[in-house]
């Protein structure tokens, strides 16, 4: 774990520190967050590599900041309960978080889980560099976007919200999750200003432009078939 950066989010210090030793020993960077609002800010503030993220938590609780990192990131998230209802584990899972340890829990195992959920994304993301759906092309590397193998000149949020798109394909997305997703939590701007992005992005996609559906009284979806 050489370097990749972990978000500890427990409110408990002594288990924290705990987690931070044996993250420590791995030779991974640890980021530590005692409640929900700092585990946003820290999640903000850092490129993470992953987030151990307890249920119970001051402020925000894990629920809603898992929620709110996947409107943004498909970063592994693995979540910590002290119960042991199966309820809590369907619903961290339906929330996107991709693994979940009851405590008590062997601190061995976590760092074993963590190494799976590190190796698992890279893996993920190196395959992804380039993105090809159906006359759409992403180079992530370069941030180029060919439609029909034609290079097309797309503004930095045009990008991103294409990226977005493209990240949460055939999802409904309402437009707060988009401006929440695209332009942080931080925007406050109008829901609007969504509409007249992807407005411009449907024309820049030319014939694929048909691929963004709206979702009515909700928001969009880009839809492909797999
Ligand atoms: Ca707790």
């Amino acid at each position: 774990m050489n370097n990749k950066k972990v978000l500890l989010v427990e409110d408990e210090s002594s288990l924290r520190q705990l987690m931070k030793t044996y993250f420590l020993k791995e030779g991974a960077e640890v980021i530590e967050a005692g409640d929900g609002r700092a585990a946003l800010n820290k999640f903000e503030e850092n490129n993470i590599d992953l987030v151990i993220l307890d249920i119970m938590l001051p402020e925000y609780d894990g629920w809603s900041v898992c929620k709110r990192i996947r409107e943004k990131s498909d970063i592994p998230i693995l979540m910590l309960t002290a119960r042991s209802e199966e309820n809590d584990k369907l619903f961290g899972f339906e929330l996107g978080a991709d693994d979940y340890m009851t405590k008590p829990f062997s601190l061995k195992e976590l760092i074993a889980r963590s190494k799976v959920l590190i190796k698992r994304s890279r893996k993920e993301m190196d395959l992804k560099d380039i993105l090809i759906l159906e006359n759409i092309k992403i180079d992530r590397l370069s941030h180029k976007v060919f439609i029909n193998n034609i290079e097309v000149e797309f503004s930095p949020k045009e990008y991103d919200l294409l990226n977005y798109f493209v990240t949460n394909k055939n999802q409904a997305l309402s437009r707060e999750m988009i401006l929440n997703g695209v332009w942080g939590y931080d925007y406050y701007g109008d829901l609007r200003t969504v509409d007249t992005h992807i407005k411009r992005l449907r024309q820049k996609l030319e014939d694929e432009g048909d691929k963004i559906t709206t979702v009515r009284g909700f928001g969009y979806r880009f839809e492909v078939t797999e």
